[in-house]
């Protein structure tokens, strides 16, 4: 059994799941050289919440958690199943509190529809749990990589930079902080550094980058997962918005 990859992709605005955009390019690329694993276990920005959960039903009902975009984008129908059996074990893995109140949130299906647009690769959802600390985001990574050698691949969804306050909506690039806020990120993790993005706290600039942690914390859990001297590669490296960041990374053999 080949050792799935851990992906940590920024995700964006919505509107990066429909018609032509890098971002989905990117994610459609990622996805035809890595091929289907047997399922994906999903950390998402967009499952906020205190406490770590996972949901455990069968099923994934679509969350269309966004506003006012145009029509398009709810006709996107994305609703892969779920492995029960998988998600228990990692329920009891992880320590997480079985939730099913969630579905498969715009996190997460704006980038599996592209990389998997028949959706038949089941998704077992986790939370992101706010109240943890940045090192217990890590953490829960540690103890998700054991699936890896099973085949079943992880996929973590946020941004490294995300600051919707200073989004400006006329900018195709980052503001100048943002982008060294990301470079810095980018040389740490391939230098083999991970506790540079753990502890962010301590990078110039990271009060912009990072208002809210709930974006950031799902590179952390990816990082967790993810072996130091692996193989690392780095796909949809750019900035947008001027405060959001949409560089994603694939660990492991692809
Ligand atoms: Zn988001």
């Amino acid at each position: 059994m080949k050792k799935a990859p851990v992906i940590f992709t920024g995700h964006g605005s919505p509107m990066n799941a429909i018609g032509e955009n890098q971002a989905r390019t990117g994610w459609k690329t990622i996805g035809e050289k890595i091929g289907k694993p047997k399922a994906i276990l999903a950390v998402s920005a967009h499952w906020a919440t205190k406490g770590l959960l996972i949901r455990t039903a069968p099923d994934n009902p679509q969350i269309n958690d966004m506003y006012g975009f145009p029509k398009e984008l709810y006709e996107v129908h994305y609703t892969p199943a779920s492995d029960t059996v998988l998600a228990h074990r990692v329920q009891e893995s992880i320590g997480a509190t079985e939730d099913n109140t969630w579905g498969i949130d715009h996190g997460v299906w704006s980038v599996l529809s592209n990389m998997y647009p028949d959706a038949d690769v089941p998704v077992v959802m986790i939370s992101v749990d706010t109240t943890a600390s940045p090192e217990a985001q890590y953490e829960t990574g540690k103890k998700l990589a054991a699936f890896r050698n099973e085949g079943y691949m992880i996929v973590t969804s946020g941004n490294v930079v995300h600051h919707l306050g200073m989004v400006d909506w006329s900018m195709n690039k980052g503001y100048e902080w943002a982008d060294r806020f990301d470079e810095t990120i980018r040389d740490a993790i391939f230098t083999g550094d991970f506790q540079t993005p753990v502890n962010y706290s301590a990078i110039s600039d990271f009060e912009k980058a990072i208002p809210s942690a709930e974006h950031y914390y799902p590179l952390l859990t990816a990082l967790g997962a993810a072996e130091i001297g692996e193989p690392v590669a780095v796909f949809n490296e750019y900035r947008e918005l001027g405060s959001m960041s949409m560089t994603s990374y694939v660990f492991g053999e692809i």
